[in-house]
């Protein structure tokens, strides 16, 4: 079965096309700036073979209709198409950031699931309108296409009222659904059953604290193989230091701000998610660039990545201390499988818990699935590579296969 796995946002729509027979990709890229008046289109064919082929275009691409055009054009392209025509897509598998409490599994699209992701706006105002722009235009050209959302939230649907409500008038919660959702779910589901396999025990019996660290960050606890806690909130801001977003803070600071320096709620949205994490403190959001100014004596830059392990073994601790037995750590991501520092950063003075990195395991420049904890660790320390794609994929086959 051929899937194609649609990311689509607000002025982008990023696309994957797996063969589901074999988990591989025919071919991927990504529609930008849409509503621009530089619209910019990148495709790539079989990436990662020796067949890999490029295509970039730069055009005007004023709607998301446009922009699927384009997509499906490049696709089933006569020359370098990798499919002859719409009809060997054989499913859609939507990528959806937020879907509340309504959805608590990944489901097929019809009417009902249009009405009521548009009725989840208001909790998820800069991508949810995105992703339904999407959906509506792939199920306009693709009509006979099945379609599925995966969602970005249902992986932490598992967590108990504790973790998940807020200390807040109950009012609120059963008002406005004010509460924590998580993210990342999509990453965090596929890190615990790629873990549990490498651990040779069923995904049901595992206790993890799974580490995905990228742009944005975010921890989750899961204990027997279901997310039971995480980091992220009631938007992906709160928790662990990220590229630009600052995680927990005390929001008696926000009144203050605005008192003091009459910022607007919309200026101290755009402070929070956009001016703050690494970025705020030392200017840097990318942690390549914050290792190479450490490297140069930037105290800032040391700074952020000192906050950044402290804030992510506070974390790993107290999701120790909730989960009692823990199988494995599994760090995933940009951050989390690339950067044996961000890693020995985050496990530091944990050896007490039975948390012991190897040095040398990890250090050593090893791509893919593996264990970098000490021989005698009662707890694993593993590096596990994401894949979000592929989890919608098999998300998607395995949402049409049960109906
Ligand atoms: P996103 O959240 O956008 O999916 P990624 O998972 O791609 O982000 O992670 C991006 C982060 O990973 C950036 O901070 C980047 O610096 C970091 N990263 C990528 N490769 C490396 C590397 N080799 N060493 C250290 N950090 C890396």
């Amino acid at each position: 079965m051929n899937v194609l796995v649609i990311n689509s946002g607000s002025s982008s729509i990023k696309y994957l096309l797996l063969d589901m027979r074999t988990e591989s990709v025919l071919c991927s890229g990504a529609v930008e700036r849409i509503g621009e008046a530089a619209g910019v289109v990148t495709h790539k064919i079989a990436p990662g073979t020796d067949r890999e082929d490029k295509i970039s275009l730069a055009q005007p691409i004023p709607d998301h209709e446009e922009g699927m055009h384009l997509v499906i054009g490049l696709i089933t392209d006569a020359d370098k198409g990798v499919v002859k025509s719409v009809d060997e897509i054989e499913a859609v598998g939507h990528r959806i950031v937020q879907g509340g409490d309504t959805f608590s599994a990944s489901c097929r699209v019809d009417d009902h699931v249009v009405e009521e992701l548009a009725k989840l706006i208001p909790l998820a105002p800069v991508h949810n309108p995105g992703h339904l722009a999407g959906i509506r235009v792939a199920r306009a050209m693709m009509p006979k296409v099945p379609q599925v959302t995966v969602f970005d939230t249902v992986f932490h649907q598992t967590m108990p009222p504790r973790a998940f409500m807020y200390a807040l008038p109950y009012e609120l919660y059963e008002e406005l659904k004010v509460r924590r959702y998580g993210f990342h779910g999509t990453s965090h589901a596929y890190v615990t059953k790629e873990a549990a396999r490498f651990l040779g025990k069923p995904a049901e019996q595992v206790n993890l604290i799974t580490v995905h660290l990228g742009n944005g960050s975010s921890m989750c606890c899961v204990q027997n193989g279901k997310s039971i806690d995480t980091s992220m909130g009631l938007t992906p801001l709160e928790g662990l230091i990220m590229g630009t977003r600052c995680g927990d803070t005390d929001l008696a600071i926000y009144p203050l701000l605005g008192a003091a320096k009459g910022l607007s709620i919309e200026e101290i949205n755009d402070l929070t998610n956009k001016q703050s994490g690494f970025k705020g403190i030392c200017g840097r959001n990318d942690m390549r660039d914050i290792h190479e100014a450490v490297a140069q004596g930037d105290t800032k830059a040391k700074l952020a990545l000192d906050m950044f392990g402290y804030r992510n073994r506070k974390y790993i601790g107290s999701y120790v201390a909730v989960l009692g037995r823990v199988d494995a750590i599994v760090f995933t991501a940009g951050i989390g499988e690339n950067d044996p520092v961000a890693r020995e950063l985050s496990c530091r003075g944990l050896e007490h818990l039975g948390i012991r990195l190897d040095r040398d395991r990890n250090l050593a420049p090893v791509r893919g699935a593996r264990d970098i904890a000490t021989s005698d660790s009662p707890v694993r320390v593993l590096v596990i590579p994401t894949n979000e794609e592929l989890e919608i994929a098999r998300q998607t086959v395995g949402v049409l296969q049960a109906q």
